[in-house]
Order: structure tokens, then sequence, then C-alpha cells
């Protein structure tokens, strides 16, 4: 289903936005919160460079916002509109949302920062240029 290639599939699974052949984190797991922020210093297989200047990663502080909010509004229209609770109750679902997808929503808005900048390049077209 998520291809190579595509900027969905770096984001997603948080792999190197350049050549996509491995993670760029320490711990692929966001949930071990000690090493939610760990990122290797270059892909060891394209040799890209994940922070591309000093404090990179502050600019994804941006994108969280538009994460947080778009699994706020889900969060909503799950518990407002499909269960049925009423606004205070869904006020905490969101509240709760937010807390244990937290470390999903950091390291999303760091997967779609860093592919802004970089794009897709298979080492077949490295090797050409
Ligand atoms: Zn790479």
């Amino acid at each position: 289903m998520l291809k190579k290639g595509t900027k969905l599939y770096s984001i997603l699974t948080g792999s190197c936005p350049r050549c996509h052949e491995e993670s760029m984190y320490v711990n692929k797991n966001p949930y071990a919160i000690g090493e939610l922020f760990k990122m290797h210093e270059r892909c060891s297989h394209c040799g890209l460079k994940y922070k591309i200047e000093p404090s990179f990663f502050y600019g994804s502080m941006y994108v969280s916002y538009g994460v947080g909010v778009a699994f706020a509004v889900a969060a909503f229209v799950i518990s407002f509109l499909f269960l049925g609770l009423n606004l205070v109750n869904t006020f905490f679902a969101i509240v709760v949302t937010l807390v244990v997808f937290m470390p999903i929503i950091i390291r999303l808005s760091r997967n779609i920062w860093i592919n802004l900048f970089v794009k897709y390049e298979p080492q077949e077209l490295r090797e050409a240029s």
C-alpha cells in the first residue's frame, strides 16, 4: 500500500527523506519516550545530514500545531458525532487524545518538516547526476 518514493512513505515511516532506505530515528518506537528526539546524525545509506542547520527541527513546531489540530478534530468527530458524548466529555476526549498521541504527533511533525526541504532521490538518480 505504502510505496517507497512517495513523501507519505517517508512521513509515516520516519525514514530518510532522500533515499527512504532507513529510519531517521535511533529507536523507531515513538513511545520510547527517552529516545523520542534521538535521531541519527546522518543517513548511513545516502549520507544525508538530517539536521540541515542548527536547531532545524524547531521549525517542526509549526507543523506540530497543524498536526495537533488535525488529531483534535478527529477526536472531536469521533467522540461527539459518532459516540454521541456531550461537550464536556468530548473536550476530555480531545485532551486525552492529544496527550496519548503526543509522541506520534511530534515525530510526524518532524517527518513532515524535513520532507518539505528534502526530496526523494533514489540511488540511481544520485549516481547519474
Ligand atoms: Zn538516506
